[in-house]
């Protein structure tokens, strides 16, 4: 009897270790939502295993035990912790670990990895923040099909959208090319003298020789509804492991969870190339409110839906997951207004809008992302008496982004910080991949191998 029961305990547990393999990898196969996605472990392959059972229950478990870190002797464990933080470019954080550790300090073999990080901290090289460049992305299409279907959002995906194999394609480029992802807060950062006086000072990101630092941020990442139907994630969520994942709604109304946006796709990147994040940093995610954010419908007007709580309550759970994963959260205005043309009252009632609807989501902020690019300046250097930047900086504002298709668009003041944002759509590669005189990309990437063919041609002009 006793038999019998471990025999089951076992059984259940390779089962279950199986069907957690299963839903991993079809995470990890993303994009495409396809049915099987949503099938579980089938019946035939849980026969097999019973089938097997004398044996292979023990095989499953034996294995199962040979996953878990014990394997690894204590010295062993403690540096491979030192060079996953080295990796992301912590050497300090790994020296640290190394030196301060009471029992394995003094092992030979912690020594030596000791003094392969220092020798490589030795290296490194601080960047220039004048010569960090900022690339940004709306929501990714995950199903071309939907997205360039030929109804009337057709072309607008198509100009100011990136496919989900294009964006990959340019982040295996940009890794291969010594691209590094690094925080807005790393650039520069508010700080207080010794005289008490509050100033922007320039931050030290050392990254080793021919590494180069870059901002990735992510517009509008509110899941509008008129996205709905077009092969676009529904909505971000905080997953079975605790990370933010994505929602996405098939066509026969069933919701599978998976790396279907941005997020997900960018988190698996790293999590597979540690050296593209500089100590944990991931992107920028701006957030408008009039739809509320991130698939949530948040916004006041919606206060007399029945999920209007608790869509808030959640939107601030999947906002809070995301900035202890490394994300910085940010304004987009409340309205997607145009920030450098609309009249100083409306500039102020859409800043308060965002404050009351989507600030006390995410906790406070203080980066902007101009809709359209539209700055509250042009390319000189904010003056004190600029209106909209005094506002904005009275509510909490310091980090300002327009758009700029140059390669470095960088402009650190005294209390305040400038940056100019490249977009990497279907309209700024399809114009650099037609005509061999323009040439805003091959910096980033081969624009022809990364151009997604599933795009419908010319990709139209922006008006
Ligand atoms: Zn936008």
């Amino acid at each position: 009897m006793t038999v019998l029961i471990i025999l089951a305990v076992l059984l259940g547990l390779g089962f279950g270790g199986y069907k957690f393999f299963k839903s991993r990898s079809s995470v990890e196969t993303g994009g495409k939502a396809s049915a099987s996605d949503t099938v579980p472990a089938d019946t035939d392959e849980a026969g097999t295993t019973g089938g097997n059972a004398g044996t292979d229950g023990e095989a499953d478990g034996s294995g199962e035990s040979g996953a878990e870190p014990d394997a690894q002797s204590g010295a062993e464990a403690l540096i491979s912790q030192a060079r996953g933080l080295a990796q992301m470019y912590d050497y300090d954080g790994a020296i640290a670990l190394l030196t301060g550790d009471t029992e394995y300090a003094g092992d030979p073999a912690v020594q030596e990895a000791l003094k392969e990080i220092g020798d490589e901290k030795a290296t490194l090289v601080r960047v220039n923040p004048q010569e960090i460049t900022h690339v940004f992305f709306h929501s990714l299409i995950m199903d071309t099909s939907k997205a360039f279907d030929g109804d009337s959002r057709e072309a607008g995906y198509n100009q100011v959208m990136t496919t989900k194999d294009e964006f990959l394609k340019i982040m295996e480029s940009m890794y291969e090319r010594g691209f590094v992802l690094v925080r807005l807060h790393d650039i520069a950062y508010e700080t207080t003298d010794e005289n008490g006086n509050v100033y922007f000072k320039e931050g030290d990101i050392m990254l080793p020789p021919g590494k180069k630092a870059f901002v990735l941020s992510q517009d509008d990442v509110c899941y509008y509804e008129y996205m709905d139907g077009d092969g676009f994630a529904s909505r971000m969520v905080i997953g079975e492991d605790g990370k933010p994942t994505c929602e996405m709604k098939l066509d026969d109304g069933s919701v599978v969870t998976g790396d279907y946006d941005l997020v997900p796709i960018l988190n698996r990147f790293i999590e597979e190339h540690p050296g593209f994040s500089y100590k944990g940093a991931k992107g920028v995610l701006a957030f408008t409110g009039y739809n509320g954010i991130l698939g949530y419908r948040t916004a006041a007007s919606y206060s007399e839906s029945p999920t209007y709580e608790s869509d808030r309550e959640m939107a601030a759970a999947v906002a809070q997951c995301l900035r202890d994963d490394g994300w910085e959260l940010a304004s987009h205005s409340w309205g997607h207004r145009n920030m450098g043309q609309i009249s100083m009252e409306n500039f102020i009632t859409d800043t308060t809008k965002w404050e009351n609807e989507v600030e006390t989501l995410t906790g406070p902020c203080d980066i902007i992302l101009f809709p359209f690019g539209s700055d509250i300046g042009d390319w000189h250097a904010y003056s004190p008496d600029n209106e909209r930047f005094q506002y904005l900086k009275s509510v909490g504002f310091r980090y300002f982004c327009n758009v700029d298709s140059h390669q470095y668009w960088v402009q650190i003041g005294s209390d305040h910080m400038r940056q100019g944002r490249r977009n990497l759509d279907g309209y700024r590669m399809y114009y650099d991949l037609i005509d061999p005189e323009i040439d805003h990309l091959s910096d980033l990437f081969d624009v022809e191998e990364v151009f997604d063919p599933a795009r419908p041609t010319p990709v139209p002009p922006m008006s």
